[in-house]
């Protein structure tokens, strides 16, 4: 049987300290707010995810997870977790052996729901997380929640005069007729994203009674 581990990972976006979702093991992730590519070295994955801490954690914990206390002031969230891949979409669990049939295609549809995740092999910075990790299953990037949205400039419902917000309080007066006004909710949530993890899954050839290094 072999091992499978969730992860959950999200920076902070080093321009505008929004979170930004880490959706695989990747050098680099694009912050959703301002476009700016964060780079990931793997010294930022080593430190937030040991393989010997995670080893015995795994060994304690057996089907359990654990949310990281990052040590990088980078990190905003951590996740570790052992569990079988599952669909994202409907949370039917993957099977390893068709995980690892479908590593040549790179892409491994539901077999309940059809919906498409991405399959590769392990690389290196796989193995710096775990040593005899096999493959990475992850969500497709086209699956993505609205990327990149355009921002929504909030209008002076009194006079329609764009208002000039920043996120500092919710109540804005309007520069041109001075008549204050709420920020719908979409405005304030650019201001404010909420931190929505990226869950993706490390197959490993050992199960963890031979997990020992
Ligand atoms: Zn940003
Ligand atoms: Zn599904
Ligand atoms: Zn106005």
């Amino acid at each position: 049987m072999a091992r499978s581990i969730v992860l959950e990972l999200v920076v902070r976006c080093e321009r505008c300290l929004a979170p930004v979702p880490v959706p695989t093991v990747c050098s680099s992730a694009t912050c959703e707010r301002c476009g700016s590519v964060q780079a990931l070295p793997d010294a930022l994955w080593t430190g937030v995810f040991p393989p010997s801490d995670s080893v015995a954690i795994l060994r304690r914990l057996g089907r359990g997870g654990v949310e990281y206390k990052p040590h990088d002031e980078r990190v905003s969230r951590a996740v570790w977790i052992r569990r079988a891949p599952f669909c994202p979409g409907c949370g039917t669990e993957l099977d390893e052996a068709r995980i690892q049939s479908r590593l040549g295609a790179g892409q491994l549809p539901c077999p309940a729901c059809g919906r498409k995740l991405a399959v590769r092999a392990a690389d290196e910075l796989c193995r710096a997380l775990q040593p005899d990790a096999l493959a990475v299953v992850s969500q497709l990037a086209e699956d993505e929640p609205a990327t990149h949205r355009t921002p929504v400039i909030p209008s002076c419902p009194t006079c329609g005069a764009p208002l000039l917000a920043d996120g500092r309080s919710r109540s804005v007066a309007c520069r041109k007729c001075g008549a204050a006004s709420v920020l719908p909710d979409e405005v304030w949530a650019q201001f404010h994203p909420v931190e929505i993890p990226r869950p993706f899954f490390l197959l490993c050839t050992r199960g963890t009674s031979t997990a020992e290094r």
